[in-house]
């Protein structure tokens, strides 16, 4: 049986056949979809629906692969199961350039949404490539999707922070366990946009000291303490942390040897790996970016003492949003559930580890299975 979960999914990227990809969760449907007038190829991977409609991104890149919306759409299962959500997971993905004309990026869009229009266990939201306006264009033609603008509805998921926020919360529950007091601990982000610069942001808030962070330009560092507003200005402004005067600055890559408590990789995937493992400094690393430590990685920082907080648990702080805006909630309601889950969700995956002597990443793993068995067990077709 073919074992895709997030890390295990990298291994499989290379294969062409669906059926390398199939176990017992999953994948409901696969779906490739053509459509000549607008040059649209998309595939869609339902890959579990028995805890309801499966919510998932639809990525639009030139050089996407059916091999990697295989792996995001289980990636999204574990994630959603783990986060106790009323869906299933899935992803899409669009082969051509999120860069286009946006007349033509228009035509694209509404031309996949009308392809998913009978897909209707998938509800589509937004990711690399996509954002809550091409979201707008698929809720217009099939009258679903999240992600939404907010005259639509939508909470406003990257402005407000709901992965910055839930990483803060994943962080607060490890340093409460590994008695590391948050008043004065030391932050690294690699990674200032839209999940690093809030998670930065609600830290600081906790009392923690931003001492490092990198955009894909460079990294900037203040062992008193970065401001973090200024930063998310700069970044906003469409410039780099480096071009921030008065600060120190160091190579891009350099970041990961930081002296600090908590280091929180929320660019890229792989960035903690076999070759710099060992050069990381803190206690706890929260995984804001989506496979952002590698499996031998992650085994060492166990052996280390190093807590690392699992990406589809730390990082679901943006589909729990998502998921309240489906139901018609509040940002309100989104942020205080948003707490509730990553909280418990947190407590419950580093009992396990340490009952279990498991990484982390391994209890969490298997919780979000098991409940996923669990739901399949209440239907008649999953
Ligand atoms: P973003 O595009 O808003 O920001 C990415 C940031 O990373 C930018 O500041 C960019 O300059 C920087 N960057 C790129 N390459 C870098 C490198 N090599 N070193 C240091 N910095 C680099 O993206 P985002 O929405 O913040 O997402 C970041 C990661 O988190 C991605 O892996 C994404 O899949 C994941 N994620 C995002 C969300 C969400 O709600 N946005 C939710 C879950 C997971």
């Amino acid at each position: 049986m073919a074992d895709l979960t997030v890390h295990r999914a990298t291994s499989l990227l290379e294969s062409s056949d669906p059926f390398d990809f199939a176990d017992d969760l999953g994948p409901a449907k696969v779906v490739h979809l053509t459509e000549r007038t607008t040059g649209l190829r998309a595939v869609v991977v339902i890959d579990n629906v028995a805890a309801g409609p499966a919510v998932g991104g639809t990525r639009m890149a030139p050089d996407v692969t059916a091999a990697e919306c295989f792996a995001l759409a289980r990636a999204m299962t574990l994630k959603n199961a783990a986060a106790g959500l009323p869906h299933g997971g899935a992803k899409s993905v669009i082969r051509a350039d999120p860069r286009m004309d946006p007349a033509d990026k228009e035509r694209l869009v509404r031309a996949f949404a009308c392809a998913i229009a009978d897909l209707r266990d998938y509800i589509p939201g937004p990711d690399m490539g996509t954002d809550e306006q091409a979201m707008a264009w698929v809720r217009d033609e099939i009258g679903r999707a999240v992600g939404l603008p907010a005259e639509l509805g939508g909470i406003p998921l990257d402005d407000l922070g709901a992965t910055g926020f839930g990483l803060a919360v994943a962080v607060e529950v490890a340093a409460s366990r590994t008695g590391l007091e948050l008043d004065g601990a030391r932050v690294a982000v690699q990674g200032f946009g839209a999940v690093g610069r809030h998670a930065a942001r609600f830290l600081a808030e906790r009392g923690c000291r931003l001492v490092a962070a990198s955009d894909s330009s460079g990294a900037v560092v203040d062992e008193g303490g970065l401001d973090v507003g200024a930063l998310a200005d700069t970044k906003a402004a469409g410039r780099s942390l480096c071009d921030l005067p008065g600060l120190g600055h160091i190579e891009r890559d350099e970041l990961i040897a930081v002296d600090c408590d908590i280091w929180i990789p929320a660019a890229r995937p792989d960035a903690i790996r076999a070759d710099n493992v060992d050069r990381l400094q803190a206690r706890i690393v929260a995984q804001g970016a989506n496979i952002g430590v590698t499996r031998e990685a992650e085994e060492r920082l166990h052996q280390r003492g190093v807590v690392s907080l699992p990406d589809f648990i730390a990082n679901a702080g943006g589909v729990i949003c998502a998921a309240v805006e489906y139901a018609h909630g509040t940002r309100t309601e989104a942020f205080a559930t948003i707490d509730e889950r990553i909280r418990t969700n947190v407590t419950e995956v580093l009992d396990r580890a340490s009952s279990s002597g498991s990484l982390p990443f391994d209890a969490a793993r298997q919780m979000a299975q098991t409940r996923v068995h669990r739901a399949m067990t209440t239907r008649r077709w999953t």
